[in-house]
């Protein structure tokens, strides 16, 4: 194969590729990684490949990354609420000490398996 140079990485009708390509941090406006998406709280939302962008690499593949438009990008799926009480709960559990069975208001530090005044009882009455 020949050596692929960064001007043949510009491709926009996808001539070459069959689909849109552009050299590397060349892409068009309105068009984003799905890395650049989730940056942005968006998600690709099912919608096809839009273009992809190329970079040469000496004597190896080139590297790849998937462009998707913006304007079809979806919010990423807010958390249902049951997850919410899912997650509220595993916490409350974190927080809560096993020796005295109250909320510490902190997640219980693995190191010391309790709460700190459980685990230095005799610090707690000093202070
Ligand atoms: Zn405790």
């Amino acid at each position: 194969m020949a050596p692929l140079t960064f001007t043949k990485c510009f491709d926009p009708d996808g001539a070459r590729f069959g689909i849109p390509t552009y050299p590397w941090r060349l892409a068009p406006e309105g068009l984003a990684t799905r890395r650049q998406l989730r940056a942005e709280g968006l998600r690709p939302g099912g919608q096809p490949i839009a273009a992809q962008l190329l970079r040469p690499r000496f004597r190896r593949e080139p590297l790849v990354a998937y462009l998707y438009r913006v304007d079809l990008a979806q919010p990423v799926r807010p958390m249902t609420s049951r997850k919410w009480g899912a997650l509220a709960l595993a916490m409350l559990a974190r927080r809560t000490c096993p020796q005295c069975s109250t909320d510490a208001g902190y997640v219980i530090p693995a190191s010391l398996g309790m709460c700190v005044p459980c685990a230095y009882p005799e610090e707690q009455r000093v202070a």
